[in-house]
């Protein structure tokens, strides 16, 4: 049964998270000489602050123990990435911002282990990053992957080709370790297959840095080619025409480590919005004591609450080796329109100043566009859960036992 109640030692990561934000990575926050060109923390005062991360045991929650992660079920994910990303600089600290927060999960779970230890434990010790490489200008694949038109063609029985164009590639920048979706055969639901290559591979060519609307993660989105990449075949992820599979378990996951950030950034939003009512006084009032600005507080600890537990009803989920796969795709659209609207409304109350850089809201306010095509496009996810319905019927209610 769902539970709602958090363990003690879940609780306790939640208080040192909180804690550890408040002290060494929110104040980070105000001063401009702290970011860098991508609107995020400074390199060097991210590793700065990941060696006290490190310290203060709360390094890479989703990873094993045993590899030098914590080892937190989804549910304490859930907890832990809320409080992360009360700070925009939060995720990247702890080690769990995306895509390396996807990468690492994904690489734990299908690599074999000479595969893990190449690939998956320097992105673990911080002293690498990946990036995962599915997307593709017109005509290949975006929203529908099995458009895809990178190929992978094998040579002799140990190497592979690969020859593409790939773009809004994350942090590819500074990635080292590249998870690249390619089409190995015309085989419907076997045609692609997923390979590791590092960037420094003849033929991997960065073309740009796509420039975009918001803040971004470190190395940007960027725009790449693979002209006849060789790679070994160790370097190939589960079998051949695997690729989808391993794509979903890595999106599926992923997508609800974005609702739990995204939470975080909300709960955020909401408090600066509080702070400022609490104390601006027009027409007599208080702010905070007018029933329309009520109504619009309300509005937005309502739209909070829900996407807390669709989140947390998909983590759990997660947590008995269910998919969610509807579950994950509502808490996706839901909380994507959230934050969107939250943080909205947040600069709104804020009057001027909302619309300042003086806040972090016009930051997140065009952070939170992206939400909603990233990882899935709301439309994309609807029309999954649409077609849920119609295969399942009443059945598509069902609690789970
Ligand atoms: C900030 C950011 C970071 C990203 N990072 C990565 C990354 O690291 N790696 C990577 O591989 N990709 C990345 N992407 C790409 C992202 O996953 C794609 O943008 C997304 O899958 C949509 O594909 P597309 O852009 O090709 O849109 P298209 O497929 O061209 O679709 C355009 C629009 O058409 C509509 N649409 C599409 N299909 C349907 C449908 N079935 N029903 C109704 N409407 C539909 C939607 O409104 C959609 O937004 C990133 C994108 C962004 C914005």
């Amino acid at each position: 049964m769902i539970d709602f109640s958090l363990t003690s030692e879940i609780d306790n990561v939640r208080q040192r998270t909180r804690a550890f934000v408040s002290e060494h990575i929110q104040p980070l926050e105000d001063d401009p000489d702290n970011y860098d060109e991508h609107e995020n923390i400074r390199m060097d005062l991210c590793d700065e602050v990941r060696a006290k991360v490190k310290q203060a045991g709360l390094w890479c929650p989703q990873v094993p123990k045993e590899r030098g992660g914590m080892g937190l079920p989804f549910v304490g994910q859930a907890v832990m990435y809320e409080e992360a990303n009360y700070s925009i600089f939060g995720p990247v600290c702890f080690n769990c911002a995306a895509p390396d927060d996807g990468n690492m999960r994904v690489l734990n779970q299908v690599g074999t282990e000479a595969q893990k230890e190449k690939w998956l434990q320097p992105i673990i010790d911080g002293t690498t990053r990946g990036a995962i490489v599915m997307t593709e200008p017109h005509p290949g694949g975006g929203s529908d992957p099995t458009m895809i038109l990178t190929m992978a063609k094998p040579k002799g029985n140990d190497a592979w080709v690969i020859n593409g164009h790939k773009w809004f590639i994350t942090g590819a920048g500074v990635a080292d370790h590249l998870i690249v979706l390619a089409k190995t055969s015309d085989e419907h639901r076997r045609e692609l297959t997923t390979f590791m290559v590092h960037k420094d591979t003849p033929g991997v060519e960065m073309i740009r840095k796509v420039p975009i609307m918001g803040p971004e993660e470190h190395g940007g989105h960027c725009e790449l080619k693979f002209h006849d990449v060789e790679i070994p075949d160790e370097n190939r992820l589960m079998d051949v025409g695997r690729g989808m599979k391993v794509v979903q378990m890595r999106l599926g996951a992923a997508r609800l480590t974005h609702c739990m950030r995204w939470l975080g950034l909300s709960k955020r939003s909401m408090e600066i919005a509080q702070d400022y009512i609490n104390v601006r006084e027009g027409f007599g009032i208080k702010l905070a004591d007018r029933e329309s600005v009520q109504l619009m507080m309300g509005e937005m600890a309502k739209e909070i609450h829900i996407g807390r537990m669709l989140v947390m009803n998909a983590a759990w989920k997660l947590d008995q080796g269910d998919f969610a796969r509807p579950e994950v795709a509502m808490a996706k659209v839901h909380c994507a329109n959230m934050l969107h609207k939250v943080v909205d409304t947040a600069i709104q109350l804020n009057g001027a100043r909302g619309y300042s850089k003086d806040t972090i809201l016009e930051w997140i306010y065009r952070y939170a566009r992206q939400a909603r095509i990233l990882d899935g496009a709301d439309e994309v996810h609807k029309m999954v859960l649409a077609s849920t319905y119609r295969a399942e019927g009443r059945d598509f209610w069902s609690w789970g036992s």
